[in-house]
């Protein structure tokens, strides 16, 4: 009968909706035991100043190692973190952990210290008490507001209202707010109108096609002088050989990040690097 037909239709999509739904949902119980047992980690990776390399910030970037399985990748994890609300607590972790390694290291490099770049996702800044949460951990290390720089997307802002608010408030705090893949998204240009942002980081799409041909090298120079008269600096992204890095300096580009430079890795990585360019310009001197 068409009653049954139509139950029996129900049945065989029910285990295809399932399968992604129950898979969601094991995650999201793995996270959240992920996060009470510890598995969280955070590397770095440098943003340098050009010309030369100095390093004058670093990204903080989480990791995930489930115990007894491989390690999952953020670009699977947080759209499911995000989809369950997990990532407001493992947002508040990343905080936690990224201000305690600024703080650490402005104890021991001084002027010298890396600013710190953390991602926050569009849930995040749906939230208003992460203005109030982002402050008190930054008394809390006694941290420097312009030490710290929040990541943000345009997809999140692009709708305005409490996301936009919550940049607002972070701007009065004095941090740092980068627009991360600056150029992907509807209207990255109007954007600019509206939302008080520091810093543009120029997506990696941009810099992957400098290739020499005109239309290419118009589009990137044009990114960064439009960062220049705002007033705002300009960050290279995903930046991976010596010839991007010599275009990139003749396009007025004082800011990179990439492979070239270094891979993400543990905090103790950036303290070699910093003591070896102390070292340096001891040397120097
Ligand atoms: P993102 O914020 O745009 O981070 C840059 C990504 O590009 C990182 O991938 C980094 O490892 C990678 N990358 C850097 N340089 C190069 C390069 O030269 N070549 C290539 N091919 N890739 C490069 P990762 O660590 O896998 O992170 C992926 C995304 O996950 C991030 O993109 C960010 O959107 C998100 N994510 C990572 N950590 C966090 C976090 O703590 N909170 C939130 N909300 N999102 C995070
Ligand atoms: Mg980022
Ligand atoms: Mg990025
Ligand atoms: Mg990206």
């Amino acid at each position: 009968t068409a009653k049954r037909s139509g139950a029996n239709r129900v049945q065989e999509h029910t285990p295809q909706l399932d399968s992604t739904a129950q898979h969601d949902a094991d995650l999201a119980a793995a996270l959240r035991r992920g996060l009470d047992r510890g598995e969280f980690r955070l590397v770095y990776q440098p943003i340098v100043k050009l010309p030369g390399g100095r390093i004058t910030g670093v990204e903080a970037l989480v990791r995930w190692h489930p115990e007894g399985g491989p390690p999952v990748s953020p670009a699977d994890f947080i759209p499911v973190a995000e989809q369950t609300g997990m990532i407001l607590d493992l947002g508040l972790w990343v905080i936690e952990t990224a201000c305690a390694d600024a703080a650490r290291w402005r104890q021991a490099y001084g002027t010298a210290a890396p600013r710190v770049n953390i991602n926050v996702s569009a849930r995040q800044l749906l939230d208003p008490d992460l203005p109030d949460q982002v402050a008190s951990t930054m008394a809390r290390y006694r941290l420097d507001p312009d030490k710290i720089t929040l990541e943000i997307t345009e997809t999140a802002v692009f709708g305005g209202g409490v996301a936009l608010n919550t940049v607002r408030e972070l701007r009065e705090l004095g941090v740092g707010v980068a627009l991360d893949d600056f150029g992907t998204g509807q209207s990255s240009l109007t954007l600019l109108r509206t939302c008080p942002v520091t810093t543009l980081k120029v997506d990696k799409s941009f810099i992957d096609e400098l290739n020499g041909t005109a239309e290419q090298e118009a589009i990137a120079t044009s990114l960064s002088t439009i960062a220049r008269t705002l007033g705002l600096r300009a960050v290279a992204e995903g930046v991976e050989t010596k010839e991007q890095v010599v275009r990139l300096e003749a396009l007025g580009y004082r800011y990179a990040q990439g492979y070239y430079f270094a891979k993400p890795g543990p905090a103790e990585l950036i303290d070699v690097a910093l003591e070896q360019a102390l070292h340096d310009r001891v040397v120097q001197q």
